[in-house]
Order: structure tokens, then C-alpha cells, then sequence
């Protein structure tokens, strides 16, 4: 079966629906733009809920609150909030795409407000260096790939568990590496489905590395039982996707801290892509965040009069 693939095109397209994204939204939208706004499926920090004591104009509001009005203001001048994770970049053309795992959107500019990256420290070693060569944020996408080859698959979450099912209907062997917790928010029914797909659990077991040649070629694991490597050919991680390795790869410039490099103007080394917010490590607070979001959605409209 295919799976279906959603085209839509923007004039601004904007990878991320924080206060930055959202903030780039509202002004790209007002602007009389077409605009989407990218939602990942990583919250923005303001989702985790917290009390905000520091946004001018309001001296104490919930984070989730200021979240919902900063979406509800992008809105109402027309930008759409489109769902989904950016799991691969084109973005050196005139026209830039981005992928999700069941859309392509192109835009004629691009603001990069997708937050702080997942630290190294939290990635798995061999997981950068294999992306794209087996190592994968996507079963729809890339496990048409692996038919009949046996692959790991590593995540805990009832998303995860879906995607853990999609792989077991197209790869061979699924080698599922649940982490510390074991696959604790599953619902029973799920598992008895995976199960009875021959797939091979591997509660409270982390990958230790992800170890290849050219391509990914074996998994080594720690806890549970011991330490074990397993020869595989690919590596799904279904966890927060890491914005650096992404970025990385589409050609943008990265400090060392994964953070996006811009001018003052808040533009990228790739023309027509601008970033702001907490992805650029400018002032890693909301009302920094919305300003960046601002400015970029401002050179953005400046850079598109430029091409008209
Ligand atoms: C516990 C805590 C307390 C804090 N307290 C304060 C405070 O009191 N005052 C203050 O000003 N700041 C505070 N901050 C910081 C503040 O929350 C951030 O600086 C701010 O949210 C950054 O906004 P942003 O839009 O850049 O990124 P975020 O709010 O992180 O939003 C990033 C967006 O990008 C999306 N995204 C990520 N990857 C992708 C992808 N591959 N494809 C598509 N979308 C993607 C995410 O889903 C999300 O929508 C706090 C942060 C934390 C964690």
C-alpha cells in the first residue's frame, strides 16, 4: 500500500509553532502572505507549563495559556498550523521544500523557529553519522527500504509502538529497544499485535551505538540482559527528532553548540532561509524568541519583494 503524500506550497514556510514561529506567523500572515506554520511533534518549551513571570504585558501568565494566544493571533490573520515533523530539508533553490512523513510543502522562504536541538549528549553516538545511511525518524517513509531486512527500532511511547507496527508489516526481523522503562505507555492491545509479528522486545535496553561502514550494519546494546550487538541494516529512533543533524544536512550553518550561525538580520548562510528563537541560542527566553520571530518574518516579506 501507499501511503498518501499531502503537496501544499506557501509563500513563508515556518518550521516550528512556538513563541518564535508563531510570532513570524502573525507577521508573515498580516503581511497578506501564505503562510504555514510547521507544528512538530516536540512541544514547544512553553507547552511543558510553567509560570511565566517575564512577558511584558503580562506580570504572571500560565505557559500554555501564552502558547494558545500567541496560535489564536497567527491564526486569525490566516496562517495555518500544519502538523508534523520535519524529517528532510531542500532548501537551496529558489523554491524550498520540506518533507514531513506524509506531506511535501514548498515555500518561497523559510524562517527556522524549531527551538533549542536535542543536546549530543542525548543522541546516540553513530546517530548523525548514519543519518540518511540506515538511521531513520520515519517507518511510512523509509521502511519500504528494509523489506525483509532486519532493522532496530528504538522508542518507548504509543507513538512509537505504531510505528514500531508499521516497520513490522514491511522489514524483516524488528528488534524493539524500549529504553529504561520498557514500553510503559502501550496500550496491551498493541502489544499482543506486535508480538504475534514476530517482533523481538528488548525492555529496559538501550543502544549503546550505532556501528556501520558505509552504511549502518549493527546496533550495540546495554542493560536488560547484558550488553549484546545485533547485526541490523537500518535504525528507526522514534523520540524528539533532533533539529541539528537535520539542519546540518540541508547545508545550514551550525555552531558548536547546534546552534543556527545568522547575520543581524537573522539570515542563514543559504538565501531565503531565515531562523529565529531559541534555534539561533539568541536570548533563550519568550519575549526574545517573539522578537526574532518578528524580525525574521520581516526580512522574509523583504527578501520576497526582492525576487518579485
Ligand atoms: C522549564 C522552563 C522554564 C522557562 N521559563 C522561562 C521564563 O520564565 N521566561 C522566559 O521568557 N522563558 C522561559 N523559558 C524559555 C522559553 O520557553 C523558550 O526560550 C521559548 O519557548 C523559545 O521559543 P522558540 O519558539 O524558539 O522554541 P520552542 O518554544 O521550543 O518551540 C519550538 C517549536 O519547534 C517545533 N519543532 C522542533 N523540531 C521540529 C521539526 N523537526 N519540525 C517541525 N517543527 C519542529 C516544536 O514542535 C515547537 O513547536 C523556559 C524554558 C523552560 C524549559
Amino acid at each position: 500500500m501507499t501511503a498518501q503524500v499531502t503537496m501544499k506550497s506557501a509563500d513563508i514556510l515556518i518550521l516550528g509553532a512556538g513563541p518564535a514561529g508563531l510570532t513570524a506567523g502573525l507577521y508573515a500572515s498580516r503581511a497578506g502572505k501564505k503562510t504555514i506554520v510547521l507544528a512538530g511533534r516536540s512541544a514547544s518549551r512553553l507547552d511543558i507549563g510553567y509560570q511565566i513571570e517575564n512577558y511584558p504585558g503580562f506580570p504572571s501568565i500560565d505557559s500554555r495559556e501564552l502558547l494558545a494566544k500567541f496560535r489564536a493571533h497567527a491564526e486569525q490573520f490566516g496562517a495555518e498550523i500544519y502538523p508534523g515533523d520535519a524529517i528532510d530539508l531542500n532548501l537551496e533553490g529558489d523554491l524550498k521544500f520540506v518533507a514531513t512523513k506524509d506531506a511535501v510543502l514548498e515555500a518561497k522562504a523559510v524562517i527556522i523557529a524549531s527551538g533549542k536541538s536535542l543536546p549530543k549528549e542525548r543522541m546516540i553516538p553513530g546517530e548523525e553519522e548514519f543519518l540518511g545511511s540506515g538511521v531513520s525518524y520515519c517507518a511510512t517513509c523509509d521502511g519500504p527500504l528494509y523489506r525483509g531486512q532486519p532493522v532496530a527500532a528504538v522508542g518507548n511511547s504509543a507513538e512509537a509502538a505504531q510505528e514500531v507496527l508499521h516497520l513490522a508489516d514491511m522489514a524483516g526481523r524488528v528488534h524493539w529497544v524500549q529504553g529504561d522503562s520498557g514500553a510503559a505507555k502501550v496500550p496491551e492491545a498493541d502489544l499482543a499485535v506486535l508480538a504475534a509479528k514476530g517482533v523481538h522486545f528488548l525492555p529496559r535496553t538501550k543502544v549503546k551505538a550505532i556501528l556501520g561502514g558505509k552504511r549502518v550494519e549493527k546496533v550495540e546494546l546495554f542493560g536488560g540482559a547484558g550488553e549484546e550487538t545485533i547485526d541490523v541494516k537500518g535504525c528507526f529512533i522514534f523520540r524528539e527528532i533532533p533539529a541539528g543533524p537535520l539542519l546540518a544536512r540541508a547545508g545550514l550553518a551550525l555552531d558548536h553548540k547546534q546552534c543556527l550561525a545568522v547575520d543581524s538580520r537573522l539570515r542563514t548562510n543559504l538565501p531565503g532561509v531565515f531562523a529565529a528563537g531559541d534555534a539561533t541560542c539568541g536570548g533563550m527566553q519568550v519575549v526574545s524568541a517573539a522578537g526574532e520571530g518578528c524580525l525574521a518574518a520581516l526580512q522574509a516579506l523583504h527578501y520576497l519583494r526582492t525576487k518579485e
